[in-house]
């Protein structure tokens, strides 16, 4: 085999297993979604991503493609018209992009441009990082610039409990703190989810402050006592 064909092919034993996959979808129709991650899947030559979605559009024409990633911020020069041609042609099919700071949308900026004007939908995942992000005015700032290229924050996540990162952990309470003065800097639509995946497998829980923070009977009936963004509380008929 030439050199060049060796890198456009799948080798033997990834067929097999993508072959598993492939058949394994087709024999549970309940699965709707896909998502491919970690190793970066846009890091495939363009010939096996496309062999990769023909594959799996075979086995199933209408599942959902969820592509997680960060080359468009780490590689931007890889997504050429003929990848987003490919994204486009295998839809529906949505990116999610790992971004964390404005600074990384200064060179993935056109490149994500292009996926969003190419109509790919692209949710832009975020983690919480000490020292790095975390503060209201940066994310806040983050999630605009965001907006303005037509990208939509979707996850803002606690750090996994990931060997070697601690150092990196803001406390839950004090990113509740920067969760709560974000939302009152943005907008609705510029608001990611602030989101935790339990250690020992538990899954993902979305975190938020309890907003209903108590009951009182007043003359007009029973109310829940709800909290705003800046602390102030309001009343909500509790029936
Ligand atoms: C949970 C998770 C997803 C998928 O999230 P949905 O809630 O199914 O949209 C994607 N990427 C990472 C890193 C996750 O933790």
């Amino acid at each position: 085999m030439e050199s060049g064909e060796r890198e456009e092919a799948f080798e033997k034993q990834d067929v097999g297993d993508l072959q598993r996959v492939y058949d394994y979808l087709r024999g549970h129709a309940e699965i709707r979604e896909i998502l491919l991650s970690g190793g970066d899947p846009l890091t495939l030559s363009n010939a096996k991503l496309c062999e990769l979605f023909q594959g799996l559009r075979a086995a199933r024409p209408g599942i959902l493609i969820r592509v997680g990633t960060r080359v468009p911020i780490t590689d931007p020069l890889r997504l050429d018209s003929e990848t987003i041609a490919i994204l486009n042609k295998f839809r529906p099919l949505r990116l999610s992009v790992h971004i964390n700071h404005p600074r990384e949308l200064s060179g993935g900026g056109d490149a994500l441009d292009a996926c969003v004007s190419a109509g790919i939908p692209v949710h832009v995942q975020t983690v919480l990082l000490r020292g790095i992000n975390d503060t209201a005015e940066l994310l806040a700032g983050l999630f605009r610039d965001c907006l303005d290229l037509g990208l939509t924050p979707y996850y803002l996540f606690q750090l996994d409990l990931a060997p070697g990162t601690a150092h990196f952990r803001v406390p839950l309470t004090q990113g509740l703190a920067i969760y709560r003065q974000l939302a009152a800097r943005i907008s609705g639509l510029g608001l990611p989810a602030y989101a935790l995946d339990l250690p020992g497998g538990g899954g993902k829980i979305r975190l938020h402050e309890n907003v209903i923070c108590g009951e009182r009977v007043t003359d007009a009936g029973r109310i829940y006592v709800l909290k705003d963004v800046s602390g102030r509380e309001w009343g909500y008929p509790a029936e």
